[in-house]
């Protein structure tokens, strides 16, 4: 399903910290096209979208007024986007989208979207590119799983492909809230998770079901990355350590720190991604440190930085090829990985 243009005509609901990304990614695609976001105030996001040249239309309970006052042009109200629309990202806060498939989605038969702070059964399947992208082929509603989520299924998936998993024991060291966020905290405890598995194991099972996961969970008083301590135990004859490191070396959004380097800490990474003059300073990829990799008996120990602001963008677009084109998992993920800056690799 391709508008006139031939090009897939893409519209954001929800322009904060996933959707501003996502919309920047889908306005780089050679076959999408970005139609417009949405705006309920006029904030700096709002500023630097209509900076951008972007359609910007306003949701049902918008300011128009303050909009208008500070120089938006509203192009027409979130019908009118959705009508344009092939499909639809909902980038609104966890349960709103759920909100907003009823309300809108549904009603005017479109494509869409949804991110990892829904529920799993509002959607016709939870998506990972490279877990299951066949899944998504054809279907009308998709969640892309979460950040942390997003970063077990890739590793989860390139282990899976080469050996046998009997079971993963993950602690996750997550960062408390985004760092634009002035309002939450914790900004001085560490708050574990007293739900044991914390829901994380359990969502890597949507878009990978036969592997036993079991997750707990720590927020801590960070603002730049999550970091996952993981124990996965191998069925079978176990791999060396090198043999890992290939593997994981050669999949699609892996990035493996070299010791060489001195990356030690989340705080390196992201000033080397801003180093490399990454946009916003985002890493799309898993960040593995190599020197803490190692296979022990029949067990793989790894520690792994996510970046919960950017890895899920990577996921959308490919959501929107699998839902709205014909295009393959590999050629998809591929051209999204060109067009991103994101190392190419051939598997
Ligand atoms: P956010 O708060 O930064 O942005 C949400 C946007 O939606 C805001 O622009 C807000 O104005 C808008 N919005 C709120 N209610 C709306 C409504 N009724 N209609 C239209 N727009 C509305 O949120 P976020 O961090 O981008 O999170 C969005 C989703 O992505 C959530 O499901 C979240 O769990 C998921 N997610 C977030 C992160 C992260 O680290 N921020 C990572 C992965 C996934």
């Amino acid at each position: 399903m391709v508008g006139t243009t031939g090009k897939i005509k893409v519209g954001i609901v929800g322009y904060g910290t996933i959707g501003k990304r996502v919309a920047d990614a889908v306005d780089m695609q050679p076959d999408m096209e970005l139609i417009g976001i949405t705006a309920r105030s006029y904030n700096f996001r709002i500023e630097v979208a209509n900076k951008k040249g972007w359609p910007i239309y306003a949701t049902e309970d918008a300011d128009l007024e303050h909009l208008q006052k500070n120089g938006i042009r509203v192009k027409g109200d979130i019908h009118t986007l959705i009508r344009n629309a092939d499909i639809i990202v909902d980038g609104t806060p966890g349960n709103v989208g759920v909100e907003m498939k009823k309300k809108y989605y549904e009603p005017a038969k479109i494509k869409a979207i949804f991110q990892g702070g829904e529920a799993a059964k509002m959607a016709q399947c939870s998506f990972n590119a490279d877990a299951n992208f066949e899944d998504a082929c054809g279907k009308d509603y998709v969640r892309v799983v979460s950040c942390n989520t997003t970063g077990m299924g890739r590793l989860l998936k390139a282990v899976a492909d080469k050996w046998k998993i009997k079971k993963v024991h993950a602690t996750l060291v997550r960062r408390a809230v985004d760092p634009v966020d002035v309002k939450k905290g914790p900004v001085n405890a560490i708050v574990p998770s007293l739900k044991v598995p914390s829901h994380h194991g359990p969502d890597v099972n949507t878009i990978i079901p036969d592997i036993e996961v079991i997750t707990l969970a720590v927020i801590v008083p960070t603002t730049l990355m999550h970091v996952h301590c993981l124990e996965i135990e191998l069925d079978g004859k176990p791999p060396t350590t090198e043999e890992v490191v290939q593997q994981l070396d050669r999949t699609h959004r892996i990035f493996m720190l070299r010791g060489e380097t001195g990356v030690t800490s989340t705080a390196e990474i992201m000033e080397l991604v801003k180093d490399l003059h990454h946009q916003r300073g985002d890493v799309v990829d898993n960040c593995i440190w190599q020197k803490g990799l190692s296979v022990k008996g029949q067990n793989l120990f790894l520690f792994q930085a996510i970046h919960q602001e950017s890895i899920v963008v990577p996921e959308n677009i490919d959501c929107i090829r699998a839902m709205c084109t014909d295009m393959s998992k590999e050629e998809s993920m591929k051209l999204t990985d060109r067009i991103l800056g994101i190392k190419i690799k051939e598997r």
